[in-house]
């Protein structure tokens, strides 16, 4: 097969490479993906049966078929679905359609140490038909589309290209042809093919039939359930049959972290038959942030783009929803307005959410691990889905200053000191960065619990002002915080004011100095009670962007100027002490403007930016190391 006319494309020649020699480690996958594909053409044609009566060409029952042949050393198998014409050969067969999907296999195809992974991967990425060169050297795909009156043969080696010719296939459907590499022999035996069909898909809901062509007397048999799965009763399915169902369609690799079947009746109808998976796929950050739960109309597969069915904030949820109460003949369009799928989707993120919330509360190892890969995700709904923040709030975990714990808000609340009446916290771009921050010292030196939001996504919803419990959230980085009445013994409250109004005189005078001498660059400046070690930091006034939406806006648009900060000064540390003593003497009074410059500038460093102005800094510092040292 040297001449073949048509090339794969460069990206699918590729990916063919790394799935036929090193994505897994178990050929017999092949049969699942081939009978997959097969299931998935014959909820199409189903689907269009009902909908398009032309397309209703024959009354043969839904069926696969496989043919196994060992005097010809072939595998065919063969379904009655929609079928492919041309173009859907040329693009289904020839090219990858999701993107993404190259550069992800050959990242992991670089780190892949775990090969039982791998198994389960290939279906993932829309792949699955190329797992029959792993077995085949030689494939013939026959196929004619329903509708349509030509069919038509491609046949491929995999490795370079392929070739479409007419046939005369007469039904619509497929048939594949495998003709077997000579190590792959094993597979012309019929209890070979039927164990690994009962393995991996006794759940799909037609009827998959074996011959074994050449033995005498062979007969046909059902070798699957051939019943949907989500109509069994749960108690007969074991979780084998689930794991298996859900890598069928799409839904991920290995055991769910969460499995929800469940029949519903009431004002609307239906049985979901849902998974977590227990890793995220590789598109879950894609901007589309689509959910690829699939809709059944009485058993009658209609669509995986129904958006309203579940909100993009549980797009990690995957499985099926059938139901009963939404008309067949409703167009897919039409769907999206329907109100019978808005109450499904209403009883179903419930329903969601109340499961989450049982795992949270009985077994807080595994809820962490949900949270870990889904926890972003699920944050989305805290600015898009309104009506139920409160319930996502207590969902939600986040890291915090004093040890790698993720808590919940209520673990928060339940421990603060009385006299705390917000909750706290301090946004940055990593965590580590938090850490880092001065504006922490005296929340730490107090023992005060400080909330560290790392992920972009927090400075959204953060910003819509929600409350947990009657407590707000507040920027340890913006506004003015006093940190004098929590956690003190507050025995004599009127001595302690009139210490600070004593200290606030002592420095008015600076302060009104540095205002002078630092100008525009400061929105204000005033005394902290926040800072322990550090002389000064930057705060945002209340209403002012804090520091990490900022830098969020700043990633948009590097010309983007924040608003002026406030600096706070810390009225304890020796230098604020010194300059204030230097103020007294007027000869000092630049050596004061030069520390104050300093004071400033430090302090945007501690934030991450650079100097306002590195020159003058520079000059200022040298200046102060030559006395220094002379
Ligand atoms: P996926 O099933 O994830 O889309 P595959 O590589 O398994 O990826 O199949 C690629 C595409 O080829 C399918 O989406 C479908 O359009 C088409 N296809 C494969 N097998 C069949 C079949 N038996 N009948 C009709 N179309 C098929
Ligand atoms: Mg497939």
């Amino acid at each position: 097969m040297s001449n073949m006319e048509k090339k794969f494309e460069a990206d699918t020649g590729k990916i063919l490479d790394i799935v036929i020699n090193s994505l897994y480690s178990e050929r017999e996958i092949f049969v699942r993906e081939l009978i997959s594909n097969a299931s998935d053409a014959i909820d199409k044609k189903k689907y269009l049966a009902l909908t398009h009566k032309s397309i209703n060409d024959t009354s043969d029952p839904f069926e696969i078929k496989i043919e196994v042949n060992s005097k010809e050393n072939t595998i065919k198998i063969s379904d009655n679905g929609i079928g492919m014409d041309e173009e859907d050969l040329i693009n289904s067969l020839g090219t990858i359609a999701r993107s993404g999907t190259k550069a992800f296999l050959e990242q992991f195809n670089k780190s892949k140490d775990d090969k039982k992974e791998d198994v389960n991967l290939i279906g993932q990425f829309g792949v699955g038909f190329y797992a029959s060169f792993m077995v085949a050297d030689k494939v013939e795909v026959l196929s004619k589309k329903a509708g349509t009156d030509k069919s038509w043969k491609w046949i491929s080696d995999g490795k370079s290209g392929y070739n479409i010719e007419k046939s005369d296939k007469k039904n619509s459907g497929t048939e594949l042809i495998l003709h077997l590499k000579k190590d792959a022999k094993e597979f012309l035996e019929g209890t070979r093919i039927q164990f690994v069909v009962r393995k991996y898909s006794d759940h799909i809901s037609y009827p998959v039939k074996m011959l074994e062509v050449s033995k005498k007397d062979a007969k046909e048999e059902t070798i699957n359930e051939a019943s949907a799965l989500w109509t069994r009763a749960p108690k007969d399915i074991k979780e084998k049959q689930y794991e298996d169902f859900f890598s069928h369609i799409g839904a991920g690799f290995g055991k769910p972290l969460l499995t929800m079947h469940n029949n519903t009746e009431g004002t609307v109808s239906y049985t979901n038959l849902l998974c977590i998976p227990s890793s995220k796929p590789f598109d879950l950050f894609n901007p589309d942030r689509k959910s690829s739960l699939k809709l059944y109309i009485n058993r009658v597969f209609i669509t995986d783009k129904c958006d309203n069915l579940i909100p993009a904030y549980l797009r990690f949820v995957k499985g099926i929803v059938d139901t009963q109460d939404i008309d067949l003949n409703v167009s897919r369009e039409m769907l999206q307005n329907n109100p019978a799928v808005a109450k499904i989707s209403k009883s179903l993120v419930g329903k969601i959410l109340r499961e989450l919330k049982k795992i949270a509360d009985k077994d807080k190892a595994k809820y962490i691990q949900f949270w870990n890969e889904f926890g972003q995700v699920l944050k989305e709904g805290l600015y898009e889905d309104l009506e139920r923040k409160d319930t996502l709030l207590e969902l939600a975990r986040f890291s915090n200053n004093e040890n790698d714990d993720l808590i919940s808000l209520e673990d928060y609340v339940n421990t603060m000191d009385k006299n705390q009446k917000d909750i706290y916290y301090i946004a940055a771009d990593t965590k580590s960065q938090a850490l880092s921050s001065p504006h922490l010292e005296g929340f730490k030196s107090k023992g005060i619990k400080v909330l560290v939001m790392a992920d972009p996504i927090d400075q959204f919803w953060l910003s819509m002002a929600g409350k947990f419990k009657e407590k707000n959230f507040v920027s340890i980085t913006q506004g003015e915080i006093d940190l004098d009445n929590i956690k003190s013994d507050k025995k004599d409250p009127k001595n302690k004011d009139t210490k600070k109004d004593d200290v606030d005189k002592k420095f008015t005078n600076l302060i009104a100095h540095l205002k002078a001498s630092l100008g525009q660059n400061v929105k204000d400046i005033r005394l902290t009670s926040k800072l322990t070690d550090s002389p000064a930091c930057l705060v945002a006034d209340k209403g002012d962007m804090d520091v990490a939406m900022e830098n969020l806006m700043k990633q948009r648009d590097p010309n983007y100027q924040g608003a002026p900060r406030i600096l706070e000064i810390n009225p304890e540390h020796a230098l604020v002490e010194k300059m204030n003593k230097l103020l007294s003497d007027k000869k000092h009074n630049n050596l004061v403007d030069d520390a104050g410059t300093l004071l400033f500038e430090q302090a945007r460093m501690m934030e991450g930016k650079l100097p306002s102005d590195p020159t003058k800094f520079a000059k200022i510092m040298n200046n102060f190391l030559v006395k220094g040292v002379s």
